[in-house]
């Protein structure tokens, strides 16, 4: 079967179940957020999105709808619970985000539908040297028969996080139009800047009014995240002594050659490119400074455990010490600085049924849930901080951040039939 531009065959469009109309309406908004913006949210037209969903929310009925200064959506579906019993059951809160990754190109995203893949490899219409390739991806080959939905290859897909929006827009739509659904007190809130570290940095949780969250921004099926690394980074800047080169001998002190002598005592095998599973790493990062005068680098460090995280700050500052010796006459400054905490510890201790209901609620479709870790950071590490338990579900999607990113109709419609099992779960158990 051709590829199909979803923007232009509508008769294929309207053949697709609502959360994969909806989840092709999302990402045809450009939503990246950006990283060296200082507002928030970071892009202006997150918005966009933001307020097509609150409009969307009001329109089908949710209480309170509301998007704040920021680009939060907030917004009330009622609990089907009589009065006593809601009010002894545990608000629940869903949050999906808006934004999409500055990773690969992120305006005019294209939708395109593969219909019933067969598993071989496929050629992006928008540029035939971008592929999805089993080989590359082994996960297409457990997606056999499947529809498949990527962008043309120019752009991502954003899948990350707007099947999380689709998700959660088409289950208000089912919990609103059946109320014989068993619905908890539920709140439902889109984020904005998750890709760039800072989701949930100017959201009110007061007003989000939660006891238990979850975030459907999770790749894949069947998975929970409630794992991440411990996170903080490093910044060491080194002064020298700039003099003309002609005259330098005894004299000058390059800060270039220090900063790149400090990188190459960074150890090679604890690095992003040579880890995985449990294994943490550091991180070189970003250069800033760079010349004889000034040299600077970002140090990122990540660790599942707070002592691993605390054995790399050392080994840093191990490492500015011994130049500090090597090179007396230039200037070391080290900061420091914590980013975020792995998420399980805190789960644990403010109410682990959030990760135990997760795995209840998916036995009640015949839904085995496993359990993964985050070799990075999500919304719901620094809610789980704050005190809100959020672990994070899946909602389909694969390959984030890159022009090969792609999800199946089928995946959003799994997703989908699991968060509402997830709803109906915390109404019935959450006295439990
Ligand atoms: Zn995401």
């Amino acid at each position: 079967m051709p590829a199909i531009d979803l923007t232009d065959d509508l008769d294929a469009l309207q053949r697709l179940p609502g959360v994969a109309q909806r989840f092709v309406r999302y990402v045809q908004i450009d939503t990246q957020s950006d990283p060296t913006s200082e507002t928030t949210p970071s892009t202006e037209k997150q918005k966009d999105l933001s307020r097509l969903l609150a409009q969307e929310l009001g329109d089908l009925g949710a209480d309170d709808v509301a998007m704040d200064e920021y680009g939060y959506v907030f917004a009330t579906i009622p609990s089907t619970l009589p009065e006593d019993v809601a009010a002894q059951t545990p608000t629940l809160a869903l949050l999906a985000h808006v934004d999409t990754s500055p990773d690969a190109p992120g305006a005019n995203v294209i939708p395109t539908l593969h219909p019933d893949y067969d598993g071989s490899m496929i050629r992006l219409p928008g540029n035939p040297e971008v592929t999805l390739d089993p080989e590359r991806q082994p996960a297409l080959l457990d997606h056999c028969g499947h529809d498949l939905l990527t962008s043309d290859g120019t752009t991502l897909l954003g899948s990350d996080d707007k099947a999380g929006v689709a998700i959660l827009m088409q289950l208000v739509e089912h919990l609103l139009a059946d109320r014989s659904i068993p619905c908890p007190p539920l709140r439902i809130c889109f984020t904005v800047d998750e890709e760039i570290g800072r989701g949930v940095d100017k959201l009110d949780l007061d007003r989000l009014g939660a006891d238990v969250a979850y975030t459907l921004d999770g790749s894949s099926t069947d998975l929970l995240y409630a794992e991440t690394f411990n996170a903080a980074k490093a910044t060491v800047t080194v002064r020298g002594t700039m003099v003309h080169p002609g005259y330098a001998k005894g004299v000058m002190v390059n800060a270039v050659r220090i900063l790149a002598e400090l990188i190459s005592l960074l150890p090679e095998a604890e690095a992003p490119e040579t880890t995985d599973g449990y294994d943490g790493y550091l991180h070189p990062h970003t250069l800033h400074a760079g010349d004889p005068e000034e040299a600077a680098v970002l140090i990122i460090l990540r660790d599942f455990t707070g002592d691993g995280l605390q054995r790399r700050k050392d080994l840093v500052a191990d490492i500015v010490q011994f130049l500090r010796r090597k090179h007396p006459k230039a200037e070391f400054a080290l900061e420091v600085e914590d980013q975020y905490k792995n998420m399980r510890s805190y789960i644990a201790e403010t109410d682990p049924r959030a990760v135990a209901f997760a795995h209840a609620a998916a036995e009640t479709i015949g839904m085995t849930l496993e359990e993964d870790i985050i070799r990075g950071g999500t919304d719901g590490s620094r809610l789980s901080e704050l005190g809100l338990p959020t672990p994070n579900v899946f909602n389909g999607g694969h390959d984030y951040h890159s022009r090969f990113e792609w999800n199946t109709v089928q995946n959003l419609e799994r997703s989908l039939r699991y968060t509402t099992a997830l709803v109906q779960y915390w109404a019935e158990h959450g006295r439990d």
